[in-house]
């Protein structure tokens, strides 16, 4: 009777031991379930690709900084390609090729559509990694002391993408910080001079609004 209960008792055990180790893991589902739900629904803030060109843009501006002498800046000049696609290489090969400018690219910065380089990706031209004076302007003055950025596009045409616009009310906003460049320094290239740069479709008042 005694040997009847102990063998029930081990067979229980061992029935218990299996059923134990099958649902082992049952107790993990649900605070999983729970998670994956929270993750879900919460408007949790996940990157664009757009954001993430802007960051990678910042990054690598930070690490130009940090590698070569910053010259002073008093200007901030926004200018459009006046063509529906390109890049920095691209505008770098015609400005070396075409107008013969052994420093190639006129401008410091180059604003992406995704026609030829990212969606507001910010590429950093080969005037700004050297601290040299732009060639954008067409007077002395602003190219010596004015940041230059290219948004690729023709304005006068169509209006710059959203994460176009974004990327650029970043840059503007760090350059200004950075270089203490106040609001009414920040011009269109046609604030400078005879020009439809950049283009009559292009939303100054929007980057105006959002300078520091
Ligand atoms: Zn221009």
């Amino acid at each position: 009777m005694v040997f009847m209960k102990n063998g029930n008792r081990l067979l229980y055990n061992s029935i218990m031991r299996v059923q134990c180790k099958r649902y082992r893991y049952i107790y993990l589902f649900f605070p999983a379930i729970a998670c994956l739900f929270v993750y879900l629904i919460l408007p949790v803030h996940r990157p664009t690709i757009a954001e993430e060109h802007l960051k990678a843009g910042l990054a690598g501006i930070n690490r130009q900084i940090e590698h070569y002498k910053v010259r002073e800046w008093k200007y901030i000049v926004i200018h459009h390609s006046a063509t529906k696609s390109g890049n920095a290489a691209e505008f770098d090969k015609y400005h070396r090729e075409t107008r013969h400018w052994k420093n190639g690219l006129g401008y410091h910065f180059v604003v992406g559509n995704g026609n030829g380089s990212g969606k507001g990706e910010i590429e950093i031209g080969n005037r700004w990694v050297k601290q040299l004076s732009g060639a954008h302007v067409g007077i002395n003055k602003y190219n010596r002391y004015g940041i230059g950025i290219c948004m690729v596009g023709n304005f006068n045409e169509s209006y710059p993408s959203r994460a176009q616009m974004a990327s650029l009310v970043v840059l503007v906003q760090y350059l200004q910080k950075q270089y203490n460049i106040p609001a009414e320094n920040i011009l269109m290239h046609k604030d400078c001079k005879t020009t439809e740069c950049p283009g009559d479709k292009f939303p100054f008042d929007y980057v105006f609004a959002q300078t520091l």
